[in-house]
């Protein structure tokens, strides 16, 4: 059968981003998110409330409810009301935190979910030159790929990859 294969950096530092994602403590999203300069690992970050303060799993999702438009196949556009999480800092925001500029210059970001329109501004603002993601955010696609066309930042989907089922099972187990 097939032979182990090497696996890829895409591969690799997604693969990290997921399994980082396992430990947030949100049970509606976990998202994670690794910088790499060169192929050096240097942070790592998930969403989550404040250090010090209780966070999702103790207190429950802090919710609010929010209007969004939706695109239809047909071109037309309807209001659709969305439920958010707010307590949590997202993932991109605390690697922003916890890294260094001089370490963020032409890094890369590896993120499991395309960033939000306000992660993708402040990653814009923030050194990062690529950002890698998996799952997408269809809310904010749109105009998060522009802005980075505009910046000249790298913006690309892992369309072939599969997270490792170590990490999808953790985040199953924790919602039995
Ligand atoms: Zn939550
Ligand atoms: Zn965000």
């Amino acid at each position: 059968m097939t032979a182990t294969i090497r696996k890829d950096w895409d591969t690799y530092f997604m693969d990290i981003a997921y399994m980082v994602s396992t430990r947030s403590r949100c049970p509606r999203r976990h998202v994670g998110a690794v910088l790499v300069q060169g192929k050096k690992l240097l942070g790592t970050a998930y969403n989550g409330a404040p250090m010090g303060v209780p966070d999702c799993s103790e207190e429950g999702c802090m919710i609010v409810e929010q209007y969004e438009v939706v695109h239809q196949a047909d071109g037309s556009e309807e209001m659709v009301k969305k439920q958010r999480c707010i307590r949590t800092i997202h993932a991109e925001q605390n690697l922003l935190l916890f890294t260094d500029r001089i370490d963020r210059e032409g890094s890369t970001v590896y993120v499991t979910d395309q960033p939000c329109w306000t992660c993708a501004n402040m990653l814009t603002n923030s050194g990062v030159t690529e950002i890698v993601f998996h799952r997408p955010y269809l809310k904010d696609t749109e105009k998060v790929t522009r802005m980075m066309e505009q910046r000249g930042i790298v913006f690309r989907q892992l369309l072939q990859y599969e997270p490792p089922q170590q990490a999808v099972e953790e985040i199953q187990k924790e919602h039995m």
